[in-house]
């Protein structure tokens, strides 16, 4: 592949955070069976992505999911196709308006087999019965997916209030408050169970950890609310302080998660490193997405001991503008981007991320939720120009 050597210049200025070899790499808590070659890994520290497959191409499960989904994933496919990246995408349709598991349990079997997926968000009906869990927690508790990561950092081109963030967020996945577990006990009284573990809590925080250490980052702020739910935060902080005992070259400290909130919007460069239960995540991820620019910007990762699942880090589906060729692409694209670090696709990674980035410098193709005009498409096409531009291989348009 030609000429990403000319891009390095831009990865300076954002640094892909998946670039290199991280991936899975966790070590898994009370774990002594050792069964495949991608637990192996883990145990070993060392990331193996699934083997590519016959000519050398790997090959992906796409879930378009609702809303923005399916034309921001279409033109993701657009990208890969016209700058000849060897993934192919095995399409699974999960439609939210059904009851039925069928379609999920399709979805989770086509995971397993390929080991990595790229997904939009799949709507959860609120007018459904309880009972219909959601279909995106469904996907990552089914998988194991225990660690949500996203990386925010400032953008060039894009005017925030605040310059130069870069804040690496690990949010516990699989528990917490989204257990599920939910009942009236009588009526007029719910009960709604949050869920900590230790052996969770201590994977989660290993990966923090970890992470930072390779990152060359200084410090991990654990964010909880152990004030008020002494056990059950409690236990989470108490596994953030063990495992920080292990890795004495970085700085451990922790904060409650309505200060963080607030220091986020009026402090935010005081963060390195922040790792925190699941609900606490969803809300700290999306502060931090809107101090960078929005939920159009960002993209997230779902990482577990044997599957990775790629999609935009706040999780919408954008119901309210789909179809009308203004979503920004750029958080679907850059998901699209870590999962190409994740498969050791890293050169492919490069030139598209920084074709993203350079992109995003100008300002007339920016869509509305930047301030812009622009539309999707506009985006897409200079992107696929400036890797042209780049003397890489490219197929027809
Ligand atoms: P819902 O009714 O399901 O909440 P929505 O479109 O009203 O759908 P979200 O999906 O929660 O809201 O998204 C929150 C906001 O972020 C919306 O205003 C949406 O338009 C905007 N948004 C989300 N993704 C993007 C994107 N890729 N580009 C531009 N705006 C986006």
């Amino acid at each position: 592949m030609a000429a990403h050597s000319a891009a390095i210049s831009m990865s300076k200025i954002i640094s892909p955070l998946w670039g290199g070899r991280f991936g899975t790499a966790a070590k898994v808590l009370g774990t002594t069976t050792v069964t495949s070659q991608r637990n192996r890994s883990i145990l070993t520290g060392e990331h193996i992505p699934p083997p590519a497959k016959y000519g050398g191409r790997h090959t992906v499960t796409l879930i378009p999911g609702d809303g923005i989904g399916p034309e921001l994933l279409s033109h993701v496919r657009e990208v890969f196709r016209f700058s000849c990246i060897p993934v192919d995408f095995e399409v699974v349709n999960v439609n939210s308006a059904l009851e039925s598991d069928e379609d999920m349990d399709n979805a989770i079997t086509a995971i397993r087999r390929n080991g990595v997926a790229l997904k939009g968000n799949i709507e959860t009906k609120h007018t459904l019965p309880p009972s219909v869990k959601s279909r995106n927690n469904v996907l990552r508790t089914s998988l194991d997916l225990y660690a949500n990561v996203m990386h925010c950092q400032s953008l060039p081109g894009v005017q925030t209030r605040h310059k130069n963030i870069d804040i690496i967020i690990i949010r516990e996945n699989t528990e917490g408050e989204y257990s599920n577990l939910e009942h009236e006990s009588v009526s007029g009284v719910v009960e709604s169970l949050k869920i900590i573990t230790r052996n969770n809590s201590l994977r989660v925080a290993e990966y923090a950890f970890k992470l930072a250490r390779e990152k060359g980052r200084r410090r991990v702020t654990a964010v909880h609310k152990a004030n008020i739910m002494k056990l059950g935060d409690g236990l989470f902080l108490q596994c953030c302080k063990e495992v920080a005992s292990g890795y004495p070259d970085l700085t451990f400290d922790s904060m409650i998660v309505d200060n963080t909130t607030m220091q986020l919007v009026s402090k935010p460069d005081q963060f390195d490193v922040m790792v925190m239960p699941n609900l606490y995540g969803n809300v700290v991820s999306n502060v931090c997405a809107g101090l960078v620019g929005g939920p159009g910007l960002v993209p997230g990762a779902n990482y577990g001991r044997d599957y990775a699942v790629f999609e935009t880090a706040t999780r919408n589906t954008g119901k309210s503008i789909a179809g009308r060729n203004i979503a920004n692409p750029t958080a679907m694209l850059l998901a699209g981007c870590m999962m190409l670090d994740h498969l050791k696709l890293n050169d492919y990674a490069t030139l598209l991320r920084n074709a993203v980035l350079t992109t995003m410098n100008e300002t007339r193709l920016h869509t509305p939720d930047i301030g812009g005009q622009g539309t999707t498409s506009d985006v897409v096409h200079s992107i696929m120009k400036n890797i042209q531009s780049k003397g890489q291989l490219t197929a027809d348009l």
